[in-house]
């Protein structure tokens, strides 16, 4: 299998280079140059495998001849056993025909460990072989911060550092990292804000120089293509249980840089009956406006309940666009130049393949609210914000009655009690069992003033040899 760049000037690579890479050297993003299919008949068949047997099947083959199978399997298999549920995505239902799949059972409580539980093993088996470590540099407003520390704790050759701003993400959030000790763990509170903490990761993988000659650096987000790969599974395991390929079946997914529901998609390209992918967001809404208006514009963040999904940029969505475009890379490297300059505006035929089968729907924090509430009232389900979000977009989509929509449940009530506390549901939130010391735990960050050269001088000093 090989990987192209939506920009159409990088050099094609294979799996191992496509995993130790972040961007492509000309600013895109990698995809798979063709994309594995399945018949009716084969997807048929997922329906007596276990959800790593199926993560096998359909991971497979974009992972190609670069590790072999029993090794992939293995891999596979312990990643979905640290998760604390035996059918490690299981569905819920909460109303006719509207199902919830529960993505938050692994370490830190949000689907993000789906793919950064997996992507973790896989780098380590990868330099053990090649006898190489790596520098992982990443910013977070939350979640990824700690499923990517999770992911990578145990790996001795990678040095992890994760940005966050410092007193602005919640409390759970904070302690899920920086209560996980290890040499190479370290947690930098930047004195700034979540964009603040992103450009200074990107002018690090723009100049490298402050990183010893012998470390690469490696992207954690979701730019990264394995963390996509992984998301595909979910797709096909929840569909197959739900009688696919015989029946068809719609997803929502509260969206923010457009990796998970651009795993959906792909799992529609790779021969999966999806009727329909709705795009669930929140105040900040460009996605929501691009598909309204045909234009992609920034906006003013907004800070809201649900801030998982508070951006501006939903980078993942240069993969779908390459496809709209015919994968034409340099009529995307146009567009992506155009954007710097300001709004863009997509081409319709572009926009009318698109609304064939995304929608979109945009939930302010009151219906989010109101959601957990009413949810709660009707079936005793706790919601966190985020799946609120795409519960109020799939009962709005509009759907067939006998469509089974699926919202993506993306992280546990508990990780944000804020959200929970104003739909008047504190009473109804615990954190599980695995973290519920979690607040006795021991912190170890380090407090940097919002400077470049402060924060890559911290790195230079604490690799380890
Ligand atoms: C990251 C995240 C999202 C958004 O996912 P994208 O792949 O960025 O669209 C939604 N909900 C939660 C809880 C998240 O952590």
């Amino acid at each position: 299998m090989k990987y192209v760049s939506t920009r159409g000037q990088a050099p094609a690579l294979n799996f191992e280079q496509v995993l130790l890479t972040g961007l492509a050297a000309d600013g895109g993003l990698y995809v798979p140059e063709t994309l594995p299919t399945f018949t009716r008949e084969e997807i048929a068949a997922m329906a007596e495998l276990d959800y790593p047997q199926l993560a096998y099947r359909v991971i497979a083959p974009f992972v190609g001849d670069c590790i072999p199978a029993a090794d992939l399997q293995g891999i596979i298999e312990q990643t979905y056993a640290e998760f604390r549920h035996n059918a490690v995505a299981p569905l819920t239902q909460i109303a006719a025909n509207q199902w919830v799949l529960e993505l938050f059972h692994g370490p830190t409580l949000a689907f993000k460990d789906f793919a950064l539980q997996l992507l973790g093993r896989l780098l380590d088996y990868v330099l053990e072989r090649k006898h190489q470590k790596v520098v992982i540099m990443g910013a977070t407003s939350g979640d990824t911060g700690s499923a990517a520390i999770e992911g990578c704790k145990r790996c001795s050759n990678i040095d992890i550092f994760i940005l966050h701003p410092h007193t602005r993400v919640s409390d759970v959030q904070r302690r899920q990292m920086t209560t996980v000790v290890g040499d190479n763990i370290h947690n930098l509170a930047v004195r700034g804000n979540f964009d603040d903490c992103q450009a200074m990761v990107k002018a690090s993988f723009g100049d490298r120089g402050f990183l010893p000659a012998d470390r690469s650096l490696v992207a954690v987000n979701s730019i990264n293509w394995a963390r996509i790969m992984a998301q595909i599974v979910y797709y096909f395991y929840a569909a197959v249980a739900l009688g696919s390929p015989a029946r068809e079946v719609a997803f929502s997914v509260p969206t923010g840089n457009f990796g998970d529901i651009f795993a959906g998609y792909l799992a529609r390209q790779m021969g999966l009956p999806v009727a329909r992918l709705i795009i669930a967001t929140n105040r900040n809404d460009v996605l929501h406006r691009v598909m309204t208006t045909g234009t992609y514009g920034r906006q003013e963040l907004s800070h809201t309940l649900s801030p998982s999904m508070d951006i501006t940029v939903s980078s993942n969505f240069e993969r779908l666009l390459f496809d709209l475009y015919g994968r034409d890379g340099q009529a995307i490297s146009g567009l992506m130049r155009d954007f710097e300059k300001g709004d863009i505006h997509f081409s319709a035929a572009a926009m009318e393949q698109a609304r064939q089968l995304f929608s979109s729907r945009r939930v302010s924090d009151e219906e989010t609210c109101r959601q957990i509430a009413s949810t709660w009232a009707q079936c005793e389900y706790l919601l966190d914000p985020h799946s609120a979000i795409g519960v109020r977009a799939a009962l709005d989509a509009g759907l067939a009655p006998e469509v089974p929509v699926v919202t993506l449940a993306t992280a546990h009530a508990a990780k944000f009690p804020q959200a929970i506390a104003q739909a008047g549901l504190e009473q109804a939130v615990h954190l599980p069992l695995h973290l519920a010391d979690l607040f006795e735990r021991e912190e170890r960050f380090e407090v940097l003033d919002n400077d470049l050269a402060a924060v890559q001088a911290f790195m230079a000093a604490n690799i380890n040899a």
